[in-house]
């Protein structure tokens, strides 16, 4: 991870978001407040604008900038959760170029970011059901000698496994937590988003 494919990273999130901003909404209008391709975009939007002003001389300084911006733009939950797990993974990789292992730690002190600020456990219905699996696959495979790129593509594929997985919990944090049994049967629109944010990751180490 260097900080030119950092940098695509996000913005190949930005793009996945836009294109996905309706789907996004849709999830949350049926157990949230229809936000959530709304909050997205206009995160990932400003993210986009904040990072052409700049020359980050680290890796790390990219995520950085990427967390900060969506804590400040984004108003629901959505933005401290993700915005505080750029800004972990960023502190984590205060370099250049980073070892796939090394990004690997960042991802998971990402996750911890999130299940401290939101206290989520596995299974709650929220982003951290996508977010956990992804992790894990791509640390797996990089111990087995994958490649960044193989367990990029490992972690998106748990992720939107993790993701699908979420339509038969009940929710237990966040608004759709507020319905009960009623949030069963929909897919989490958090654990959706997250999904795109690591298949964004796997489509950028491709090429
Ligand atoms: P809001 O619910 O404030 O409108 P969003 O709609 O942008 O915010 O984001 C909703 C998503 O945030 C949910 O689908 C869920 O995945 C995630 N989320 C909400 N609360 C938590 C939490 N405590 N921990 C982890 N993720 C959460
Ligand atoms: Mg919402
Ligand atoms: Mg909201």
């Amino acid at each position: 991870m260097d900080i030119d494919l950092a940098r695509a990273w996000v913005k190949a999130i930005a793009v996945a978001v836009d294109q996905h901003k309706d789907h996004l909404t849709q999830l949350d209008s049926a157990i949230g407040d229809a936000d959530h391709g709304v909050n997205m975009h206009r995160g990932f939007s400003a993210v986009t604008t904040a990072l052409e002003g700049v020359e980050p001389d680290t890796v790390g300084a990219v995520f950085i900038k990427t967390g900060t911006t969506l804590i400040s733009t984004i108003g629901g939950a959505s933005g401290p959760l993700y915005g505080g797990a750029f800004r972990a993974l960023g502190k984590a990789l205060d370099t250049p170029a980073a070892e796939p292992l090394a990004f690997a730690g960042a991802l998971a002190a990402g996750l911890e970011s999130i299940q401290k600020l939101g206290t989520a456990v596995p299974g709650d219905k929220t982003m951290i059901d996508a977010y956990a699996p992804a992790v894990a696959a791509f640390e797996e495979q990089i111990r087995q000698g994958a490649g960044f790129a193989a367990a990029a593509a490992a972690a998106a594929d748990a992720a939107e496994e993790g993701m699908r997985a979420t339509t038969p919990l009940q929710a237990r944090k966040g608004r759709a937590s507020y319905l009960g049994a009623r949030s069963v049967g929909h897919q989490d629109p958090g654990a959706t988003s997250t999904a795109l944010i690591f298949r964004a990751l796997a489509d950028t180490a491709a090429h």
